[in-house]
């Protein structure tokens, strides 16, 4: 596996893959890698002749009070578990390399950055597209994976390639889970023992949303009260948002049909946890 630090040797070596006729796949990650980013490079490996990953913890998608300070680095796990699935380049540019002197160009999506986790983090999605962009600039994979445990973020990066016209293929990959349910994150390294347990409960909810629309409920108002009894009962825990959206627009949605997406925000202790499950409503 080859580690490349700057966007040159980085622009250089997808050219030369190219030339070769030889398909890219792409796996942006802000490191401390888990399983469920190992998920997205096994799908890049069978989907792609070569694999990229890239390790960057992006400034501009932290807001001021946020963990950028504290966000979990561990270089030398993420290099040994990218070695382990057989990726071809480990890419860790530095904040200079993808914001030069004087950077001011950003990649802004519109409403589809502003609810949700939009809502409460102003600037994260632009942060978060603007960091994509520079980085499909550089590496031009044919095909991106990204976690559908970012829901929002899947609908924010389609948007911005279809938008900026990048040629890219986006692969979405389900959400992998912990025994108990919960969501594989780097967030979780944050939580005590206690807390781990509170946090099960957002897995806990989903289900009970899924069990509630199979057993005929179509009012997301319902739905939404009875997930809030659920998990604000929690000592520690302080809900954000639980809301029942249009799959593509993000749009609230209130009588429930056909696919819609249940995605939750919550607080806990320090720790801002998200979860979603895209649940087919069948038509009576
Ligand atoms: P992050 O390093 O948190 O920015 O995540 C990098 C990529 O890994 C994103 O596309 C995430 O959605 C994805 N990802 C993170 N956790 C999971 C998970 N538990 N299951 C699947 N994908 C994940």
């Amino acid at each position: 596996m080859l580690t490349l630090t700057t966007a040159a040797e980085m622009r250089q070596w997808a050219e030369s893959v190219r030339c070769e006729g030889r398909t890219i796949g792409f796996v942006p990650t802000m490191g401390a890698l888990h399983h469920g980013h190992a998920s997205l490079m096994r799908a890049a490996r069978v989907g792609c002749d070569r694999v990229v990953v890239s390790v960057f913890v992006n400034p501009t998608q932290f807001g001021p009070q946020e963990d950028f300070d504290r966000y979990p680095r561990t270089m030398d796990a993420d290099r040994a578990l990218c070695e382990g699935e057989h990726v071809d380049v480990l890419f860790t540019p530095t904040v200079t390399d993808l914001y030069p002197p004087g950077a001011s160009t950003v990649v802004d999506v519109g409403p589809l950055g502003t609810v949700l986790c939009g809502a409460s983090r102003p600037g994260h999605f632009r942060g978060v597209a603007t960091v994509v962009a520079k980085l499909f600039a550089i590496v031009h994979p044919h095909r991106t994976y990204f976690g559908q445990k970012d829901y929002q973020q899947t609908v924010v990066i389609r948007r911005v390639v279809e938008d900026l016209r990048f040629g890219v293929e986006v692969v979405v990959c389900p959400t992998v889970r912990e025994p108990d349910g919960i969501a594989a994150s780097s967030r979780n390294a944050y939580l005590a023992p206690e807390e781990r347990k509170t946090a099960g409960k957002l897995f806990q909810a989903l289900s009970e949303a899924v069990r509630l629309i199979a057993s005929g409920e179509r009012s997301a108002g319902k739905i939404r009260e009875a997930l809030g009894v659920l998990l604000g009962g929690q000592t520690g825990a302080r809900v954000e948002y639980i809301a029942l959206v249009h799959p593509e627009t993000l749009e609230p949605v209130e009588q429930l049909t056909g696919r819609i997406v249940v995605a939750l925000a919550v607080w806990i202790g320090r720790t801002r946890l998200i979860d979603n499950a895209v649940i087919e409503v069948e038509n009576e």
